[in-house]
């Protein structure tokens, strides 16, 4: 049975309540007040904590510690107070909609496919239900619409406390050996279980039901989904993404992955093209460098890693110098991005010695070697000829 000061259990649906309070202690920039009775929910069996306000100070976490249900606030009380507290009930009632949602879908689940739920979590945006077998699309879309039949038959839902031996022969999902008392929570027909957390009265509140996303996890199935109020937000969120997509792309709703499609190859043309115009570009610069017998440094500012690559690679097949670097300064930062050249059998070592110099990283295999610098123009010369000059 609900303790005297689980106003939750006795009245799920208190929004607003009178208590006195029994205790009050600090705990770091907050304080923990506990009450003779109250409906805010404690944190516990994958429902998150009621928030809310009592009198005038802010609850913003509730806890169950020992036997006492313990209320995080930002302001003091005195024992013996007289208290008014109201809860967040559009938090609660989300959470009372979509806890009991995931009931109905486990439990239904469980008698298609004998699948246990091995993990619960509620989150601001979805609910995420892992399963220890995995389930095909196929089997989460049947689920889901036997779900939204159990909603749509608006049964009412009973809670209840069985004595021990009425708890040894009834049949409930979460059946371990629990101690004290069980409190049963059960969907006519869909699901029984055994749950701490706050339900709503009956299927129809829960409004609807919509799987999100699935996916293999761990062996199982990972399934997110949303239910009641939040579902409505959830497909508000997404008219405005693709209101904003059919905006952008001018094309139907039904059409946006064609478009993006489309861009997609656009793009990828784009691509191909300019990376052959700048094959030519640099291949025409290349012609008109000096031949240098050691070293060939160039300096060519905001190119891509890719960039110097390609105009190292050319630089290599038309000169005959024994080293060859390209060095881009990205935005005037002091950021060389570097590409060497080399016949050298010592690449590697002088690679090394010249990050180590220069403040840098990066490596390759002979002949290329590439990678970044944090120095300046005069330096990244000086550095090579040293070390390859
Ligand atoms: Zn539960």
């Amino acid at each position: 049975m609900p303790a005297m000061s689980e106003l939750f259990y006795r009245e799920p649906y208190c929004k607003e309540f009178k208590a006195t309070v029994i205790s009050c202690s600090p705990n770091k920039d907050k304080y923990d007040l506990v009450l003779s009775d109250t409906a805010f929910y404690p944190e516990g069996g994958g429902q998150p904590s009621d928030t809310g306000l009592i009198n005038e100070a802010f609850v913003s976490f509730v806890k169950k510690v020992g036997g006492n249900i313990v209320h995080s606030v930002d302001k003091p009380f005195e024992a013996g107070q007289e208290i008014t507290g109201k809860i967040d009930w559009n938090k609660r009632f989300d959470n009372m909609q979509n806890h009991s949602c995931e009931h109905i879908f486990s439990g239904i689940a469980n008698a298609l496919h004998g699948t246990a739920n091995v993990g619960f979590h509620m989150a601001d945006d979805l609910i995420t239900v892992d399963f220890d077998k995995y389930l095909t699309a196929e089997e989460i879309a049947k689920i889901e619409a036997a779900t939204n039949e159990a909603i749509l038959k608006d049964a009412p839902v009973k809670i209840f406390f069985p004595d021990e031996k009425e708890l040894q022969e009834l049949n409930y999902r979460s059946k371990k050996e629990l101690k004290g008392t069980v409190r049963i929570v059960e969907f006519p027909g869909s699901d029984r279980c055994a749950c701490c957390g706050t339900h709503v009265s009956r299927t129809g509140e829960i409004g609807m039901c919509k799987v999100i996303s699935s996916m293999k996890h761990r062996g199982g199935t990972r399934v997110q989904f949303v239910a009641g109020e939040r579902l409505h937000n959830y497909f508000n969120m997404l008219l405005r993404e693709s209101a904003s997509c059919v905006e952008q792309l001018s094309a139907k709703p039904q059409e946006i992955s064609k478009a993006l499609g489309k861009l997609f190859e656009e793009n990828e043309s784009l691509r191909e093209k300019l990376n052959r115009r700048t094959e030519k570009l640099f291949e025409n610069i290349s012609v008109n460098l000096p031949e240098k017998d050691k070293l060939l440094l160039v300096n060519c500012p905001s190119l891509t890693p890719f960039e110097i690559k390609i105009f190292a690679t050319k630089l290599s097949e038309q000169k005959s110098s024994r080293t060859i670097a390209v060095i881009s300064e990205q935005n005037n930062s002091g950021l060389f991005y570097y590409i060497i050249y080399s016949v050298l059998p010592d690449l590697p070592q002088l690679t090394k010695k010249f990050n180590t110099a220069l403040n840098g990283k990066g490596g390759g295999k002979a002949p290329f070697v590439q990678g970044s610098v944090n120095s300046t123009e005069e330096k990244i010369e000086q550095t090579l000829k040293e070390l390859f000059g």
